[in-house]
């Protein structure tokens, strides 16, 4: 099968660090345990003349997991699952690791230790199937991963199938970042697959600077019908750890159909020490954005206790 064009693009993707080196012109990417991927579009995005810019911070190793005082797996996500490539903290939703692929590597990623080989929902489906339909209380299936986008449409559009068998399920939830660190991933199909479900499509992007949001990502996330969209950041220090950053994100979500949903504290990832922000710092940044923005505007910032549970900072 000929490949799509996200899929070329996703495969020329920057990888290691002699390629990153070369293409940003700097000595600044080292050697790290998370191996370091930038897809082409969103390295673009990047003032290669800024050494601080808040994109190319996501995707340089910070610290080396070696020196590292954080743990391996912060959230311990494997205990909360019943059976592989399946989590089920609240009674009403599950979470499926759909795929062990993601477009980029972001360097605070809180799963990037995760063990993959023993959590894919799709080479395991018979036993998750059978635990949906034993569980009539689930209401909503979540796809997460990696990113479920890292998957063909064809892939995505079969999984969705078996979704809609469960009689009781009515929402499909889709955590993805590929849409916006490779805009051509909203294909027609995609849009297509969105629109003809008999679920409740709820799309949450991962976006944390405004300088993410590419013309080409917004035409074509505009283009999605069927489904509410709300976006998830991750408050990172020298990143978007200041008022300006934080707004100008909440506006340019908004423009482009997007609702803040949530605004992550940083989950204690071996390698990411340097990504972090202070409780006192992060309050204090709220508290800001309440008094200047709209409230629907307004992020919940919250911390991960566990996969998909919250402890609400507010
Ligand atoms: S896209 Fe999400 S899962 Fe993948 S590395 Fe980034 S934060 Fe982690």
């Amino acid at each position: 099968m000929s490949m799509n064009q996200w899929q070329q693009q996703a495969k020329s993707a920057l990888k290691g660090v002699q390629q990153s080196n070369d293409f940003f012109n700097t000595q600044a990417f080292t050697q790290a345990k998370f191996p370091i991927k930038i897809p082409l579009q969103y390295a673009s995005l990047i003032d290669t003349n800024n050494p601080n810019d808040p994109l190319l911070r996501q995707v340089i190793p910070q610290v080396s997991a070696s020196d590292s005082k954080y743990s391996l797996s912060p959230l311990n996500d494997e205990s909360n699952s019943p059976v592989d490539g399946l989590i089920h903290k609240y009674p009403n939703r599950v979470l499926l690791i759909a795929s062990q692929v993601c477009a980029i590597h972001c360097q605070y990623c809180f799963r990037q230790n995760f063990d993959y080989s023993q959590h894919d929902a799709i080479s395991n489906w018979p036993a998750i199937e059978q635990y949906i339909r034993n569980h009539a209380e689930i209401n909503e299936v979540i796809l997460s991963g990696g990113d479920p986008l890292s998957l063909s449409d064809q892939k995505l559009e079969k999984l969705i199938k078996n979704i809609e068998n469960f009689e009781h399920v009515t929402t499909l939830r889709i955590h993805s970042r590929s849409m916006v660190v490779i805009p051509s991933r909203i294909t027609e199909y995609l849009i297509k697959i969105i629109a003809k479900t008999r679920l409740n499509v709820v799309l949450v992007t991962h976006i944390n600077h405004a300088n993410e949001l590419s013309t080409e990502f917004c035409e074509n996330i505009a283009k999605i019908e069927n489904a509410t969209l709300l976006n998830q950041s991750v408050l990172l220090n020298g990143v978007n750890d200041d008022l300006d950053s934080l707004k100008s994100l909440s506006l340019a979500l908004f423009d482009a159909g997007i609702l803040p949903y949530y605004l992550h504290m940083l989950d204690k990832v071996s390698g990411a020490e340097n990504y972090e922000v202070s409780d006192e710092k992060a309050l204090k940044l709220h508290q800001q954005l309440q008094s200047q923005l709209s409230g629907y505007l307004v992020p919940k910032l919250v911390r991960d206790s566990g996969l998909d549970s919250k402890t609400w900072l507010l």
